[in-house]
């Protein structure tokens, strides 16, 4: 079941991806294991699946102990809602966090980052749609949030990530992908220093229309475990 239906979103993202003419970068797939079984990783890993997110701290730490106890290291990235309390075991246990929207945050980040460790790889979340609910900054906070991120030794800038609304008038959420290719874009020209290379969007719901837009990473929960419960 995992294994078909990872096979055919492979197939559909480079399907998408072959559809656009600009870019030529490949697109990356971010398995979200959030809620699921440590048995449902297993098959995705073992059909070739190496890139999990999640976005509870405790539940996806127990996940990660259970795999590096078998000697099996895959790529966590955390892109859960961000709290104080729980940077120090992100800090340890991922190797990406793609939902930074704070510099305090980031702070707390980079000191708790263990020093042995490669330094942790960060995107910054934006509130593309304006939503109040939603975290992430304003486009007009990037800049600042960007330059101060890029000082801190053990911390990573690598890019962004948004969550657009879900509409069903399908322009208006294009508009939104569009607009995050277009941020992304003028921040791989301000930080030319820096290896910006992911623009993090794209989820089950409307995988094709980020990708066309420009998007170097999908996020997939749904359509490759199945529903959740919560
Ligand atoms: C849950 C979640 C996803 C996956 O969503 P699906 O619709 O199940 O594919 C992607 N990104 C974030 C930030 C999430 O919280």
């Amino acid at each position: 079941m995992i294994r078909d239906n990872l096979k055919n979103i492979n197939r559909s993202i480079e399907y998408y991806a072959q559809q656009r003419k600009e870019f030529t970068f490949p697109v990356k797939l971010l398995a979200v294991s959030k809620t699921k079984p440590v048995e449902a990783i297993q098959q995705a890993f073992v059909a070739g699946q190496q890139a999990f997110g999640e976005n509870y701290v405790q539940e996806a730490i127990e996940k990660i102990q259970f795999f590096e106890a078998k000697n099996i290291y895959l790529e966590w990235h955390f892109i859960g809602p961000l709290q104080s309390n729980k940077t120090k075991l992100i800090a340890e246990y991922f190797t990406w966090v793609e939902s930074i929207d704070c510099i305090k945050i980031a702070k707390r980040l980079n000191e708790q980052r263990p020093k042995n460790k490669t330094p942790l790889n960060v995107l910054i979340q934006i509130n593309i749609s304006h939503e109040a609910s939603k975290s992430g900054v304003s486009p007009s906070e990037l800049t600042q949030l960007a330059t101060e991120i890029c000082q801190l030794p053990q911390l990573r800038l690598r890019g962004l990530m948004a969550i657009p609304e879900i509409n069903t008038e399908n322009n208006e959420e294009h508009r939104s992908f569009e607009k995050m290719y277009q941020l992304y874009q003028n921040l791989v020209e301000q930080f030319p220093n820096e290896q910006i290379d992911t623009l993090s969007m794209g989820m089950s719901q409307d995988m094709q229309a980020a990708i066309l837009a420009g998007s170097t990473q999908v996020r997939i929960g749904t359509a490759l475990f199945g529903s959740r419960n919560r």
